[in-house]
């Protein structure tokens, strides 16, 4: 039966021993001589102080009396240094006991987990590297976007002056055309500014009381005028069960708003785009919000709408030349929206239509509430 069992822990791919309450090896099996590189016999005469460092006999010692102590298996990791090189150990020590039941032996199964602690530790590298890169791209598109927009304003500002000024009808058109393409790429720098700060969670929401029906139209007057010139109708219509002010981030909700109806007309040549606003329940002076933006434009494949909330990303590499755009749009709108504990979602069919939709919960407030 020692024959046996010693064959049986010999072929254990870890490190297997028994030891005496002094720390004497009792039992040794092949791979711990494979370690040391010495017999079982010579093995056997060793105590741990001559094989280890000081640090690993305190960690064995500490070990041995939580098992005598608790009488109970204990597990921990452990790091022996062997000819400079660094071994990971995972050891197991539990309690051997006599037939009065008392502690008479300590058994140990060491593993070698070396291979897997360096794996984790360059994965752990690797992880800290990407995160570092990514903060720094992202406050480098943060500046970037800021010392941007200065000589936009600028180039906007000088615009609007020489519109003012006497031109001729060629010069006015060359004039409108600098302005419009400003205007444009203002609204991508902001979107791209926008998107790094909540990606960099430098994000922060007001709170404070507003007026929910001027919030939605003022947002939309703009957009109006883009609905005419398309020859399409824009509705907005407001549930009569809103409550007249509420309390939140006025601006926001404008800008998930402007994104969404923008959308709408963007991909609608013909039909229109429906706004509608309502409360779910109305309860302990909060109203959840819902507000969808229906379209009867090109629709989007059922295969694209998970992914059209991802940042850059578009239907099809049509979209950009077709439509422009940047792909940045929808990702603002799903973290505005979830960064104030709500939920966006879309429903589309193509050739049809889309409806996008979202909730957010606001309390309601008896304050006169600010016009935005
Ligand atoms: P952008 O409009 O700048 O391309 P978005 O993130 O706002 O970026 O939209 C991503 C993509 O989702 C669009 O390029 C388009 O393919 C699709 N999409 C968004 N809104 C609509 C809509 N109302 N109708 C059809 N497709 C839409």
């Amino acid at each position: 039966q020692h024959r046996l069992t010693q064959e049986i822990i010999d072929n254990i791919p870890s490190a297997v021993y028994i030891k005496d309450l002094e720390g004497r090896y009792m039992v040794v099996n092949k791979k711990l001589c494979e370690i040391f590189g010495m017999t079982p016999q010579e093995l056997l005469t060793h105590r741990d102080a001559d094989l280890f460092q000081n640090d690993n006999v305190q960690n064995f010692r500490f070990a041995n009396e939580q098992v005598i102590l608790h009488r109970s298996m204990v597990t921990y990791e452990d790091v022996v240094m062997r000819n400079g090189v660094k071994h990971y150990y995972w050891v197991v020590k539990f309690p051997l006991l006599n037939s009065a039941g008392e502690v008479q032996n300590i058994c140990g199964l060491a593993t070698d987990i070396t291979e897997r602690k360096e794996n984790e530790l360059q994965l752990m590298q690797a992880t800290r590297a990407a995160e570092r890169a990514r903060s720094a791209q992202e406050s480098f598109l943060a500046n970037m976007s800021h010392e941007i927009r200065t000589p936009m304003n600028g180039i906007m500002g000088m615009s609007n002056l020489l519109l003012s000024s006497p031109l001729d009808p060629e010069q006015r058109d060359y004039t409108e055309n600098i302005l419009e393409s400003a205007r444009h790429l203002l609204a991508i720098i902001n979107d791209i500014l926008d998107f790094s700060k909540i990606k960099s969670g430098k994000f922060r929401f007001e709170h404070i009381p507003f007026k929910l029906r001027h919030a939605i139209s003022k947002a939309l007057i703009p957009l109006q005028f883009k609905a005419e010139e398309k020859l399409i109708e824009l509705k907005v219509e407001v549930d009569d069960m809103v409550p007249e002010v509420l309390m939140g981030d006025p601006l926001r909700l404008q800008q998930i708003l402007i994104n969404l109806v923008g959308n709408a007309l963007k991909f609608t040549s013909q039909g229109g785009v429906y706004v509608l606003a309502r409360c779910g329940e109305v309860h302990a002076g909060v109203c959840d919000l819902e507000i969808t933006v229906s379209d009867t434009g090109i629709g989007i494949p059922a295969d694209k709408l998970e992914m059209i909330f991802e940042s850059f990303t578009q239907n099809n590499a049509n979209t950009s030349r077709k439509y422009g755009g940047t792909g940045l749009g929808l990702a603002i709108v799903k973290q505005l929206v979830e960064l104030q504990r709500g939920k966006v979602w879309v429903k589309s069919q193509l050739g049809i239509g889309s409806t996008f939709g979202f909730r957010i919960e606001y309390n309601i407030s008896n304050m006169p509430g600010e016009m935005f």
